[in-house]
């Protein structure tokens, strides 16, 4: 039998979709050292500067910070499965797809989902949380998206968080698309549950989710009165593989290699400043903005809303969306995200996150958006 199959030569794109972005050398390059054990004791030093440097990313004390493996939607029912139980009722405010799927996840865990909706394209009304958790005085939780990667939506996490405080609920943020692109301030807002990825503004390849619990959070887990739904992502156990002080023991074995993607990705982040990453990524959105201000494209959501590092903008009438995305893949070997759900063939999710948020596909965007505009009589 003639073997067929040959190594894999990926083109080099530019990833300025909804995710992953474009990933450094520096991190493809750490992920190809050696594989150690996972209980190697050398890893075990390795994964306590890991958990240092997310509390870093996340600007939090947090000891139980650690990245969950598996991708971000996993980080997402690690935080509901270990802190929803049967019945406790739940307030998700939805604005987009990932607001969606938090509820999903919630009533999986047998918990009572409360949705308060907001139009696609639209921020979280505070006032509206406020109200809601006046008239169900019984929520054990609020939950809501920071940075909605459908729609480049900003929610004012602050606030929200001060109105679950309030009202004596733990507060869950959905931080995947938000980290070390726009400011996170875990303990400063006072945060009791978060996750992220490493696919967004860390530019790591996909697969691990960053998560962080408060001590309240920590003692809601370990009150729990049921047993945790998944056993994979029971805290209860993966504490005892994470937490170094009891001595490890084992659980799974850990990526080993995508968590060293993951480290220099840090390391980079802490070289450059997490401020200095906010501050760049917000110079890169403006950049792009007049850009394509001068090809007469339009944002879908309100300026002070607006996510620098997921930016939704309008197809002009007539356009054929999924050409222009076609034409700028095949001529210009970049990606460009679709809209979902009801703004799908009416906007595009034109990423500037981590590594991609700098001005050569700034630049790069703008020329071949002009191009594919201009192939279509524009
Ligand atoms: C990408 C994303 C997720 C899911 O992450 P995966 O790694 O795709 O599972 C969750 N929430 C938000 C806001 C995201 O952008």
């Amino acid at each position: 039998m003639s073997n067929s199959f040959r190594s894999l030569h990926p083109d080099q794109r530019v990833l300025m979709g909804p995710g992953p972005s474009n990933v450094h050398p520096r991190v493809l390059s750490a992920m190809a050292r050696p594989t150690v054990g996972h209980l190697d004791p050398w890893f075990s030093g390795f994964m306590e500067d890991l958990k240092e440097l997310l509390r870093m990313a996340l600007r939090t004390r947090n000891a139980l910070t650690f990245p969950v493996s598996a991708p971000g939607s996993a980080g997402m029912e690690t935080c509901i499965v270990n802190l929803v139980e049967p019945g406790d009722k739940v307030l998700v405010a939805v604005n987009g797809v990932f607001g969606k799927r938090m509820v999903e996840n919630v009533v999986n865990a047998g918990g009572v989902p409360i949705t308060l909706d907001f139009a696609w394209g639209t921020t979280i009304d505070p006032q509206q949380v406020e109200d809601a958790l006046k008239a169900n005085p019984d929520v054990k939780i609020l939950a809501f998206v920071h940075a909605e990667t459908s729609t480049g939506v900003r929610a004012d996490a602050a606030t929200l968080a001060e109105i679950g405080r309030r009202h004596d609920c733990l507060v869950l943020m959905d931080a995947v698309t938000s980290v070390a692109g726009i400011p996170v301030e875990v303990d400063g807002w006072g945060i009791d549950a978060v996750y992220s990825g490493t696919q967004k503004c860390l530019s790591c390849p996909p697969g691990l989710s960053p998560v962080s619990f408060s001590d309240r959070a920590v003692a809601a887990v370990k009150a729990r009165k049921t047993p945790v739904q998944s056993w994979f992502l029971d805290l209860t156990k993966v504490m005892a593989y994470w937490d170094g002080s009891g001595g490890r023991s084992y659980h799974h074995t850990a990526p080993v290699n995508a968590l060293y993607g993951l480290h220099e990705s840090l390391v980079m982040l802490a070289e450059e400043g997490l401020e200095n990453s906010w501050a760049r990524h917000a110079a890169m959105h403006e950049e792009l903005k007049a850009g394509l201000a001068g090809l007469g494209i339009e944002f879908l959501v309100a300026p002070e809303s607006r996510l620098p590092q997921l930016n939704a903008i309008k197809v002009p009438e007539g356009i054929d969306e999924a050409a222009v995305r076609a034409h700028v893949l095949d001529r210009f070997s970049l990606e460009i995200g679709a809209g979902l759900g009801a703004l799908a063939g009416k906007i595009w999710r034109v990423g500037l996150m981590g590594q991609t948020a700098q001005r050569s596909s700034v630049t790069l965007c703008v020329e071949a958006m002009r191009d594919a505009l201009a192939a279509q009589g524009r």
